[in-house]
């Protein structure tokens, strides 16, 4: 099997064996050139696939399928969404077929997953390996909105549009959450108080500092020139343990905990696990945040005895290793 991950600036490739072991250990990347539009992006996957096969001196004819994973939003099929995407701005790129187009271009089969929904199902396989279809998990990844996915039985759930496990928009429960006078804050796609409006990057930018900078006139950060460039250095403080950053980052934990209550009362998964940029910091730190979402998150009893809490691993590779493992998924054992 082959992974392909097709991000905004770069492609990240992988092998998997028919045995569940990934033959690169290291990020493999060409350009993804999606901004050229669909015909440049296929050839630079294309060009992906015979670099990876010759690293790994694989034989093209014992490869059976190929996992491809994409930024959304797009269709259970892989066909961007029909008002575009963030990283398909090229009007050609509207409505178009990229699983198919990568499918005739390649001439095997290809299994598409959205980013979250790949990055999700690698980390399901990392905890549970060879009893992954005895379990089930939801996985909360945190960048510049919140993604992830949901595990049911080792398989995604994909609804019937195509459009499950969107987390970032699960509205959550503000009481207690909110500091006093702090707004509900709002998320780019209209609702108040969803999960991503808290725990997001864009949150820390539009919601979190513009509140906390208020409360904290002398923090250095309301000299970082903008609310963007301030939101991107919050982590480093928060790593330093700042303590307006720990308040923010206490609330987006709180935020991702009362998720996963949601997920406990709504599908009980075996494992919860959080990944994104807020877990690429310091063992400290990491752990810390983790620790919180656990705090935060309502289980009972009898759920808290069998659940297991995580972070998402090899974060950079976990998309290209879940395409890949969907791929493996699609084709009957031999
Ligand atoms: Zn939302």
């Amino acid at each position: 099997m082959v992974g392909l991950d097709n991000g905004g600036t770069c492609n990240n490739a992988t092998v998997l064996d028919a045995t569940g072991r990934f033959l690169v250990d290291q990020l493999v990347e060409n350009p993804s050139l999606v901004t050229d539009g669909p015909e440049s992006a296929v050839e630079q996957l294309a060009e992906a696939f015979t670099g990876i096969l010759t690293m790994t001196s694989t034989p093209l004819t014992l490869v059976r399928a190929v996992g491809l994973d994409t930024p959304g939003p797009a269709t259970a099929d892989g066909v961007i969404s029909s008002k575009g995407a963030t990283n398909f701005s090229q009007p050609a790129w509207r409505g178009f077929d990229f699983r198919g187009a990568l499918e005739s271009r390649l001439g095997l089969p290809v299994v598409y997953n959205n980013d979250g929904n790949a990055a999700a199902l690698y980390a399901h396989h990392v905890q549970f390996g060879p009893g992954a279809m005895l379990h089930s998990s939801i996985s909360a990844i945190v960048g510049t909105g919140l993604g992830g996915g949901v595990i049911e039985g080792g398989r995604v759930v994909r609804g019937a549009a195509g459009m499950a496990g969107e987390l970032g928009h699960v509205h959550i429960p503000m009481h207690g959450l909110l500091a006093e006078g702090q707004p509900t804050p709002r998320c780019n796609c209209g609702f108040y108080g969803d999960a991503e409006s808290v725990a997001s990057l864009t949150a820390i930018e539009k919601n979190l500092l513009p509140y906390w900078l208020g409360r904290y006139p002398d923090h250095e950060l309301n000299r970082a020139g903008s609310l963007a460039a301030a939101a991107k250095l919050v982590r480093g403080y928060g790593e330093r343990g700042d303590e307006m950053a720990m308040k923010i980052f206490e609330q987006q934990a709180m935020a991702l905990g009362r998720l996963f209550t949601i997920a406990a009362n709504y599908s009980d998964p075996s494992a919860y696990f959080v990944g994104g940029g807020v877990v690429e910091t310091s063992p400290r730190f990491r752990e810390w945040f983790l620790a919180t979402v656990r705090e935060h998150a309502a289980l009972r009893e009898e759920q808290a005895r069998v659940a297991t809490f995580a972070l998402v691993p090899d974060l950079d590779m976990a998309g290209a290793r879940g395409a890949a493992v969907a791929a493996l998924e699609s084709v009957p054992a031999a």
